[in-house]
Parts: C-alpha cells; structure tokens; sequence
C-alpha cells in the first residue's frame, strides 16, 4: 500500500531528507506488538510496525466506484467511514535453523516501530538471516535500512525476485536505498523455493515483481498475500474495484479476485500485513466478494 503518497519516490526523497510527511499520510504512532503462532512445527511472529488511514478521496480504494461507494461498504461492515484504516507489519518465520522476516515495515526514518516488535519477540536483528520482501514499495523495504541509512538487517541476505529488484533499481528516490542494500541482495525467478517450506509466488499487478509467500509444514499452510488486498473489508467486499496502489489496476484487482477465490476454497491461513494486527486469519466468500475472519 502507501504508494500514493507514502510508497512514491517523491517521499522517499522527503523520508530521507527529514522532510515532514503530509499530514493525510502520517501514520499514527503505534505501539510496537509481536505475536507468535504456530503454522505446523513452525513458529511464526507477527510484528506490528505503524498505524495509518487512508483518505476515503476516491484515489487509493474503490477510484472508479467513488467515495460515496466505499463509504457504503464501510457502513455496512460497521467501521469508521472517514477512512480506510490500515496496518503496516511483518512476519518472523523460524525454519531450519533460518530467521526469516518477511517485509521490513516502513523503517524508522517514517517512524516504524518493527525493530522494536523485532525485540519484543526476543530477536535482534544481527540474528536475522534472510529478508524476504514481497514488493519494494517504501512500506515493505524502508526498514532495510536504520535512520542513519545503513543496512538494518546486517548478517541478512536480502531476497527479492529479478523483477522487483530492476524496479527498484529504477526508482530516481531509491538510490540511497538501493545502494545500501546492493552487496545483501540476492533475486529469484518467481515460484522459486527460497527456503525449506517456504515457496515464492507470483501474484501480478500491484509491482512488476510482487509476490507473496507460501509457508507450509506437514499439512499447515500460510499465505503472506502481501499487498494482494490492503483493506480488510473494502479490498474483499470489492475485490474487483481499482486499488490506486495497484502499478496495473485491471490486473491487479484480476489477480485479486482469482487469488480470493482460491483462499476462499482452501481455507488456508492468511498473513496480510495491511489488515488489523496481527493480521492473520482466512478469506470467506460473501455475496460476489468476500468477508475476513481475523483469527487461526
Ligand atoms: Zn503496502
């Protein structure tokens, strides 16, 4: 999420310079959370990292139903219907004698407070071994780096697919964070097996190389559906509306809808770092989209 304004170039520059965000785009503080969970033999941790609302301004959800719709949708889920409100997080995963985290939050020049969820959950972050990264939009890398631009996550291969990277790479307000990260950062082809039970895959439109990640031990499933759906309500009760987020709106909401459905079959578990804290729970069809049911 965040791309527009908190995921554009522009305010990446802004982040680094020390410029104040806008105020509709300031996450609120949020108090650093670290819940662990099992998924089979694995131990997992979710990690809060900030807050935020998005305006209901008919940009970022539902662009071509307006915001009178969303707000329709809204009301009827019973939530405030003067924003859209969203979480920022990550996912720890303990595996094979890995530390994975998947998604760095916005880091601490924007006021993520990962690291110090990090530290709740009694890891430092010399101990994490691989950072998986579904997208580079500044919400999932900003973290890659300290406030003082150096890398974060020192001992960790930083993993991403070919394309994402190149898009990363060709961002002008990325370079400080492309340079400090460039000796960490290993790519995959999507539905690469990047660990022991954990397995890439491609869910196209929101970046030119977003992915989300498989999780599986014995027959216990996880998807982290990265930005694959940022409103836990909108994004599901309208899959199919433009999301301003999305780099390609009509196949993103395509692969929305197809990767909704699907969970809506499986009823595997769902890691979305955008939805409410800890932000794990499945997808059930509802009328002609979907509804969230927070929980394992
Ligand atoms: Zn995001």
């Amino acid at each position: 999420m965040l791309e527009r304004p908190l995921c554009s170039a522009a305010l990446i520059a802004a982040v680094a310079l020390g410029l104040a965000l806008p105020a509709a785009a300031q996450p609120a503080p949020a108090q650093p959370a670290a819940q662990a969970f099992k998924v089979g033999a694995l131990e997992l941790t979710a990690l809060k990292d900030a807050e935020f609302v998005a305006p209901n301004d008919g940009k970022t959800f539902g662009v071509d139903a307006g915001p009178a719709a969303v707000e329709k949708v809204l009301a009827e889920a019973g939530a405030p219907t003067t924003g859209i409100r969203l979480s920022v997080g990550g996912l720890l995963v303990r595996t094979g004698g890995r530390l994975m985290l998947i998604d760095t939050g916005l880091g601490p020049a924007a006021h993520g407070v990962l690291m110090q969820s990090l530290a709740k959950a009694g890891v430092s972050p010399d101990q994490v071994t691989d950072v998986l990264i579904t997208h580079s939009h500044f919400d999932h890398v900003g973290g890659l780096v300290t406030a003082d631009g150096k890398p974060a996550f020192a001992n960790a291969k930083v993993r991403m697919t070919v394309k994402e990277w190149a898009f990363l790479q060709s961002q002008a307000g990325s370079k400080a964070l492309v340079a400090a990260i460039s000796g960490q950062v290993e790519t995959f082809q999507p539905g690469a097996v990047v660990a022991p039970g954990i397995t890439a895959v491609p869910v196209d439109g929101h970046t030119p190389g977003h992915t989300a990640y498989e999780i599986a031990s014995g027959d216990a499933r996880l998807l982290d559906i990265g930005d694959s759906a940022h409103s836990s309500i909108v994004s599901l009760a309208r899959p199919d509306w433009v999301m301003g987020y999305d780099g390609d709106a009509k196949l993103g909401a395509a692969s929305r809808r197809a990767l909704l459905t699907r969970l809506s079959k499986s009823h595997e578990t769902v890691y979305a770092p955008h939805f409410p804290f800890p932000s794990v729970g499945t997808v059930n069809a509802a009328g002609a989209g979907f509804v969230w049911k927070p929980g394992l």
